[in-house]
């Protein structure tokens, strides 16, 4: 993904890099760490040795968050902006992109522990975050709003509803009813028949993602760690009644959505050969075309190929002209994990 910034034309894209910490089970291994993270130079660097060459190669990002960096860091200085922008009315996508187990849906979700006491765990990550500080500005104003919530997952080109009744998901094949993608005819799309929960407080939030995350881990281990293969989209519509200072009574509406996508190996290791053709095709096609669209944004090209994949036709009216979008691209310290490491940096350094 490119990176630019450039507000006359409308584009504005940011890409991030995580480095997570080793585990401890790394750490018991004596894991040796090939990735070093320079924060106020706004740069990650991989270190490789081959045949006692020392190979060093360093990429740059619009923010670096190191392997000590904390959940509410990133929120603070990456994502809290960007509410405040869905709340002046501005849609606006947030991805998290990495191999799988490089800490998505730890940066998304959090790292699981529950919040005690309606206390914040430290763990909590991006989502709930995002809910509690657009919560508190409504609140603080004392504005006039209403809300929606979606949560679905796109698993080889087919839209699974997290928030649909308990029974419609696990039926036999024969009864399952894919969820359908519509246009709307004003070159928008609709999901038919996906549920929108209306929320009127943080807490309804944190319950129905509870519910929907534990849906996808379901899923995950019934059909054999789909996860790592599906992209979740969690998305918080905000209408908010204003007065204009004539008087007037005015609806400013904000979109954000949240996306933890398929781990990135499915981009350079498709499983073609493992006669999964179809599913490693179909989820290239999500994750390349979401690259080309926003490499095309970046660089104001004439066409943007948003119909190419379910994932930018969904995301389309999120991603280019009056919108914000921030990639934070997730990568492990690790020896083990450099070959994808480079992948991901390559795939996500600022363009320059
Ligand atoms: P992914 O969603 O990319 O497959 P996960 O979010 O499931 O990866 O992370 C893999 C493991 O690493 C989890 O046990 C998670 O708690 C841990 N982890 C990831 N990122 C961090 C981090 N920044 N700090 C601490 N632990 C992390
Ligand atoms: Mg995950």
């Amino acid at each position: 993904f490119g990176s630019r910034h450039d507000k006359d034309k409308g584009v504005n894209v940011q890409v991030l890099l995580r480095c997570r910490p080793l585990s401890d089970d790394e750490i018991r291994m004596n894991t040796p760490v090939v990735i070093s993270c320079n924060e106020s130079r706004r740069e990650v660097s991989a270190v490789q040795h081959i045949a006692n060459k020392q190979i060093d190669r360093t990429f740059a990002f619009d923010k670096v968050f190191g392997p000590t960096s904390q959940q509410k860091d990133l929120f603070d200085q990456a994502v809290s902006p960007i509410v405040n922008e869905v709340l002046e009315g501005y849609n606006c996508t947030i991805f998290a992109y990495g191999q799988t187990g490089t800490g998505k849906t730890y940066t998304m979700e959090g790292g699981g522990r529950r919040a005690k006491n309606g206390e914040f765990p430290n763990d909590a990550g991006v989502i709930p975050r995002a809910v509690r500080q657009i919560f508190e500005i409504l609140e603080a104003q004392n504005a006039e709003y209403s809300m929606k919530v979606t949560f679905l997952e796109l698993y080889n080109e087919e839209i699974t509803d997290l928030l649909a009744p308990e029974e419609s998901k696990f039926t036999d094949d024969k009864s399952k009813k894919p969820i359908a993608l519509m246009e709307d005819g004003k070159g928008g799309v609709f999901v038919r028949g996906l549920e929108e929960e209306i929320v009127c407080t943080a807490n309804e939030i944190y319950k129905i993602l509870d519910q929907g995350s534990a849906k996808r881990r379901t899923a995950e281990t019934l059909l054999n760690k789909q996860s790592s293969r599906s992209h979740s989209i969690f998305s918080i519509t905000i209408h908010i009644k204003e007065c204009t200072p004539e008087g007037e009574e005015m609806i400013k509406c904000g979109k954000l959505n949240l996306v933890d996508l398929a781990g990135s190996e499915n981009i350079s290791r498709s499983g073609a050969r493992e006669g999964r053709a179809r599913e490693a095709g179909e989820i290239n096609k999500s994750l390349l075309t979401l690259g080309r669209v926003i490499n095309a944004l970046v660089e104001h090209s004439g066409h943007i190929p948003y119909r190419d994949s379910k994932l930018t036709r969904l995301l389309r009216d999120s991603l280019g002209g009056k919108t914000k979008t921030c990639i934070i691209a997730t990568v492990s310290p690790s020896i083990y994990c450099l070959e994808e490491t480079l992948s991901t940096l390559d795939y996500a350094h600022r363009a320059k």
